[in-house]
C-alpha cells in the first residue's frame, strides 16, 4: 500500500476504532487487571487493541517498523486457558472472523521489517489505571517520519464529546497530521472539526493539566511552578494522553510531566500520537528545560527531562521560568 499520509491516516484511524471497541466491550464486563515484571497493570484489552492495531498496520504496511508498549510473552505466562480463550473471543468478536490464539500473539509481536522511514509508535491502551477506574484513557498511535513525530492519531472512548457536559456523550478520536492541522472527531460518529490550542490566554486564565497518579509524575512542583508563574485557572487531573487532546482543543492551556525521578525516561509511546495532535492544533511542545523532544535514541526520550506541552510559544515562556524558580526553591 502506498505510504501516502491519506492511507497512512485510514489505516490508523481504523485501527483506532477498533481498538476503541475492544476497550469499550471488555469495560461491559470486569477487566481482569494482571501485573506486568514492573508492577505496572496490564489487561486483556491491552493486548487485544495491540492485536487488533497490529493487524491492520502489518497488513497494509509490512515493512514499517513497529514499536509498541506490550508483547505477548507476559500474556502466554499469565493468561493461562481461560485468559486464551477470552482474548481469542475478543478479537474474532471485533473483527467478524475466526482467529486462534497464535495468530492473536503473532499480531501483538508484529515488529515490521524495518525497511521504512516509517515507524509506529503505539500505546494499545495508555493509561491503563484510569481504564480500570473506569475514568480517561486513550488509544495512542503516533506515526513517526525518520523518528520524528508525523501523524497520529488519539482515541479517547471515555472523553466527553463536550468536557463542560460530563453526562452527555463520550469517545472522541483526535487525527493530526504534519502540516494539516489536528481535528477532533466523536467516535460514534459525527462531524470532523479542526481544533486549536488556546494560544491567547494570559497566565492568570491558564488551566493546567498534570496525571492522576502522583507517581507519574510531581504534582507539588506543578503547583508550585503555578504559583511562582501567577497561574490560577486551576489544576486538573486527567489518565493518559487524553491531556494533549484536551489542550489541543482549548479545554486547558498547559500540560506539565516532571520526571517522577531522577532515573525514569518517558516512553515515546506515551508521547508520539499526543505531541503530534498538540502541535498541529498550534500547541508547543518540549521538555520541562524548553528542550525539543528527541525521539531518535530507541524506545524512550533518554535526553529529556519530563514534558511540557502549552498551547503557544509565549505560554510555553513563563511556564519554563516559572519551573526554574519553584525548582531553585526546592
Ligand atoms: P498518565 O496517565 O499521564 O499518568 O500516564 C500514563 C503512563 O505513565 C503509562 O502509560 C506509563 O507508561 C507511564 N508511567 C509509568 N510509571 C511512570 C513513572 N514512574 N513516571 C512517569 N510515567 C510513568
Ligand atoms: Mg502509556
Amino acid at each position: 500500500m502506498s505510504d501516502s499520509l491519506p492511507t497512512l491516516l485510514e489505516i490508523a484511524r481504523t485501527a483506532g476504532e477498533r481498538a476503541s471497541k475492544i476497550c469499550r466491550a471488555v469495560l461491559d464486563g470486569t477487566p481482569l487487571s494482571l501485573e506486568k515484571g514492573d508492577k505496572s497493570p496490564v489487561t486483556l484489552a491491552d493486548y487485544g487493541c495491540q492485536a487488533v492495531i497490529l493487524r491492520e498496520v502489518a497488513a497494509a504496511f509490512p515493512d514499517h517498523t513497529i514499536v509498541a508498549e506490550e508483547g505477548s510473552e507476559h500474556l502466554k505466562e499469565t493468561a493461562g486457558d481461560a485468559g486464551a480463550k477470552q482474548i481469542v473471543e475478543l478479537v474474532s468478536d471485533n473483527l467478524g472472523e475466526e482467529v486462534n490464539f497464535d495468530q492473536v500473539c503473532a499480531w501483538i509481536d508484529h515488529q515490521g521489517t524495518g525497511n521504512s522511514e516509517y515507524t509506529w509508535s503505539i500505546d494499545p491502551i495508555d493509561g491503563t489505571k484510569g481504564f480500570l477506574r473506569r475514568e480517561q484513557y486513550a488509544v495512542a498511535i503516533g506515526i513517526m517520519k525518520n523518528n520524528v513525530p508525523y501523524a497520529g492519531v488519539l482515541a479517547c472512548p471515555n472523553l466527553p464529546v463536550d468536557l463542560n457536559q460530563p453526562d452527555g456523550p463520550r469517545g472522541v478520536l483526535y487525527v493530526a497530521a504534519k502540516g494539516q492541522g489536528t481535528t477532533r472527531v466523536p467516535l460514534d460518529g459525527g462531524e470532523a472539526t479542526p481544533v486549536h490550542t488556546n494560544a491567547k490566554a494570559d497566565a492568570a486564565a491558564c488551566r493546567v493539566l498534570g496525571s492522576v497518579e502522583s507517581a507519574h509524575g510531581d504534582p507539588s512542583l506543578i503547583i508550585s511552578m503555578m504559583e511562582e508563574a501567577g497561574i490560577e485557572g486551576g489544576f486538573v487531573r486527567y489518565d493518559s494522553q487524553a491531556k494533549y487532546g484536551i489542550l489541543a482543543e482549548g479545554n486547558a492551556e498547559i500540560y506539565v510531566r516532571p520526571r517522577s525521578r531522577p532515573d525514569y525516561r518517558e516512553n515515546i509511546w506515551d508521547h508520539a500520537a499526543g505531541v503530534i495532535v498538540a502541535e498541529e492544533a498550534g500547541g508547543k511542545v518540549t521538555d520541562l528545560d524548553g528542550k525539543p523532544l528527541d525521539f531518535t535514541l530507541g524506545n524512550t526520550l533518554k535526553e529529556n527531562r519530563g514534558v511540557l506541552a502549552t498551547a503557544s510559544a509565549e505560554i510555553h515562556n513563563f511556564v519554563v521560568k516559572g519551573l526554574q524558580l519553584a525548582e531553585a526553591k526546592n
